[in-house]
């Protein structure tokens, strides 16, 4: 009595799983897959079933006809539905002209010799900011984005986005120059933060960027307006601070669904925005477009099973799914679309928003 019992139960909860099965998103089972995937790679790593190496080239399953720019464009092709993860990094707006500020010899420094910083990155450190907010203010006001357009790359993932293909667009990046392409904010993850809003470090008050530049081109610290105490500090995300909750939890869905990842311009060293590379599907086809080879596994990582990265000039004959096109941003963007058939649409999305930005700078003035 008891036994049947038991098996009515099971039968019960059985039926319950697989409904439950049923009306779980598709979402949550590719949430679901890679995750198995990890632990399956987890352990056959560990129980030595397989030496590393094998198995690294086993994951790289043959989705890609040709390993190059024109596999990447065929399979776009042949994939309707395509969902594309974008990553980019500074180098997709140094044709733009905007300095790379991280770095202490693009001259941005040399103005703040007067404040004797203990080290240039002091700038960007939030407890030296907290002491003395000028040093930043100064060299926002060489960074403020005015004068900058966005480049043929970024009007490029204006048009996967037009197209339906884009999923997402991941940018470390803080100087707003995806939002002044047109990129709807819902599209858009600023990693390391946006001068685009800012708040007040007392009473957290909001303000917006148009606020914040009249202040700082005038060479004043914007002091807030509600409290009349608090410095105003943009919402870029300085050393020590945490990455916004967005994109923890954005990255965590769409890494998993991506059908393709495409990084540019890029040097993929800082973390955690570097490892989201490791996050798509094995079978998910990885392009990089950047001037040189970067994100590659390195010896220790292998070793200790950290990360894995991207694999270039696989031996195996079946191919892998990683592309590397080396130079610059725009040129590999350029060269996408116009394989993809859409070289004269993007060519004149440019003309048309850069005339129109140019039109919109001059009533200003
Ligand atoms: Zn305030």
């Amino acid at each position: 009595m008891s036994e049947h019992n038991n098996d009515t139960d099971k039968g019960e909860k059985a039926e319950k799983s697989n409904e439950e099965a049923t009306n779980s998103s598709s979402e949550q089972e590719e949430v679901e897959d890679s995750d198995m995937e990890k632990i399956r790679k987890y352990l056959a790593q560990k129980l030595r079933l397989v030496e590393s190496s094998d198995y690294d080239e086993q994951s790289q399953q043959k989705v890609l006809r040709e390993v190059s720019i024109d596999g990447i464009v065929d399979y776009i092709k042949q994939n309707e539905n395509c969902k594309i993860v974008t990553m980019a990094g500074a180098g997709i707006s140094t044709s733009a002209g905007i300095p790379d500020f991280r770095s202490p010899s693009s001259g941005l420094y040399h103005n703040l010799e007067k404040y004797n910083l203990p080290h240039p990155q002091a700038i960007f450190e939030l407890d030296f900011f907290m002491e003395n907010p000028e040093p930043f203010f100064t060299l926002a006001k060489e960074l403020l984005p005015e004068g900058f357009k966005p480049t043929p790359c970024h009007y490029f993932i204006r048009l996967l986005w037009e197209k339906g293909l884009l999923l997402r667009h991941y940018t470390q990046n803080i100087d707003t120059l995806e939002r002044m392409a047109g990129l709807p904010p819902e599209k858009l993850v600023e990693a390391h933060g946006t001068f685009y809003t800012g708040r007040c470090l007392k009473c957290r008050a909001p303000y917006m960027l148009s606020w914040m530049k009249e202040k700082i081109i005038e060479g004043l610290v914007p002091k807030c307006e509600e409290c009349n105490e608090g410095v105003v500090k943009p919402d870029i995300v300085f050393f020590g601070e945490m990455l916004p909750d967005r994109f923890h939890f954005l990255a965590d869905r769409d890494f998993a669904q991506a059908d393709l990842l495409i990084i540019m311009g890029s040097s993929l060293v800082v973390q955690p925005f570097a490892s989201l590379v490791d996050r798509v599907r094995p079978t998910c086809p990885r392009l990089l477009i950047n001037k040189e080879k970067v994100g590659m596994q390195d010896r220790l990582s292998r070793l200790l099973g950290l990360r894995h990265g991207l694999i270039f000039d696989t031996r195996n004959s079946h191919g892998g799914r990683d592309v590397a096109w080396l130079g610059d941003c725009d040129t590999g963007c350029h060269l996408l679309a116009e394989k993809l058939g859409w070289g004269e649409e993007l060519k004149d999305l440019v003309e048309k928003e850069h005339e129109r930005l140019d039109s919109e700078s001059a009533s200003k003035d």
